[in-house]
């Protein structure tokens, strides 16, 4: 509700979403537990167990929790991480980032800016042409094969 006054048509803001805000027991009841503990608690799944670390087909990378156009399997590196990385967001302004103090770290939280389910963490050790590296849970990510 706090979103009213976001939709301005006719300017070149094509990049602004309508959020997507829900109760908690409802992305408690939508999402699987694994999926719940990362998006919605801002956990983070162990390296290389996630289904999308070693994935290399073509498509767009959607938020697991609304839906939501994040990363497009072009822009996939092999990071070594453990974690499927992307050196860039799909769209500007489909991503969201923000300081993160906990753990003794300062490291830049990366969310979904419909929902602001959270999808891990950005890094500034990624490739050419960014230098940046997004380091994602593959349980905040639904691989849309179908986009091309
Ligand atoms: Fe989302």
């Amino acid at each position: 509700m706090a979103d009213a006054k976001t939709d301005k048509s006719g300017s070149a803001e094509s990049s602004a979403q309508k959020s997507v805000q829900k109760p908690d027991a409802e992305w408690r009841q939508e999402l699987t537990p694994q999926q719940y503990r990362v998006l919605r608690e801002k956990g983070t799944e162990p390296p290389f167990t996630g289904k999308y670390w070693n994935e290399h087909a073509d498509g767009v990378y959607r938020c697991a929790a609304c839906g939501n156009p994040l990363f497009d399997a072009a822009t996939k590196f092999e990071s070594g991480t453990g974690w499927p990385s992307f050196f860039q967001p799909i769209e500007e302004g489909h991503v969201g980032t923000e300081e993160d103090r906990s753990l003794f770290m300062r490291r830049t939280e990366v969310h979904c800016a419909k929902c602001g389910g959270h999808l891990g963490h950005l890094f500034d050790d990624g490739p050419k042409p960014t230098g940046l590296r997004y380091c994602i849970n593959s349980a905040s990510l639904d691989l849309d094969k179908e986009v091309k």
